[in-house]
């Protein structure tokens, strides 16, 4: 079972990949929590490129190629394997953000980005994309109140966020079944909760 948890910067979504995780295991079960570039020798390069140029120095075309390429080291090295395995993989941020961030942030395009990743990823989507709907205000504060760490590329305006968080919700709209939306203005063990039990739907 393959899970992926979406948003903007300041969503939660680091705080509820966590939750989910610990619940899952105590139930017993195999959990593999990732996020890109999942520690393949190639996606960690691939990361480092970007981060040492800085968002906005690279331009968004290669950034888009950059993200899609670590992602396909990723699928193929850590996401494949486990779920053959029978795991459930949790995701921290999957093909959602490229679309969002370099398809509707940067401009590209969401259908672009979109296909560029369906090829990269052998079309491998999750069973289900938890999306923590939220507004960039409370991004922002969030952000600025917490514990950001240095790998953050958050100088961007909002209107840049506001594009972002339009272009996941235009996702999940377009896909429902595939979609749990959620707003990350809620308490933090009722969004778990709700996590939990999409889950559980999902479970043999
Ligand atoms: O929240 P997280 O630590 O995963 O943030 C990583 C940063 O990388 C985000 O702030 C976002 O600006 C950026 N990012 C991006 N395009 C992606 C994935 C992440 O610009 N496809």
């Amino acid at each position: 079972v393959f899970i992926a948890f979406e948003g903007g910067d300041g969503a939660g979504k680091s705080t509820q990949v966590a939750a989910v995780q610990r619940l899952l295991q105590a139930a017993g079960r195999t959990v593999l929590r990732t996020r890109e570039p999942g520690g393949t020798p190639v996606g960690e390069k691939l990361r480092a490129l970007v981060l040492e140029h800085g968002h906005g120095s690279i331009d968004a075309r290669t950034e888009a190629l950059i993200f899609a390429a670590s992602r396909a080291a990723h699928v193929d090295q850590v996401i494949r394997p486990a779920l053959e395995r029978g795991e459930i993989v949790l995701c921290d941020r999957y093909m959602d953000s490229s679309i969002a961030y370099q398809g509707a942030g940067r401009g590209l395009g969401l259908e672009a980005v979109r296909d560029l990743n369906l090829w990269a990823t052998g079309l491998l989507r999750p069973d289900v994309t938890v999306l923590l709907d939220v507004e960039p205000g409370l991004g922002r504060e969030r952000r600025l109140a917490g514990d950001a760490g240095e790998d953050r590329l958050e100088s961007e305006s909002d209107a840049f966020h506001a594009r972002i968080r339009s272009a996941f919700r235009e996702l999940a709209a377009a896909d429902p079944e595939h979609y749990l939306v959620l707003d990350a203005g809620g308490g933090r063990e009722e969004l778990t909760a709700a996590i939990m039990d999409r889950i559980a739907e999902l479970l043999p």
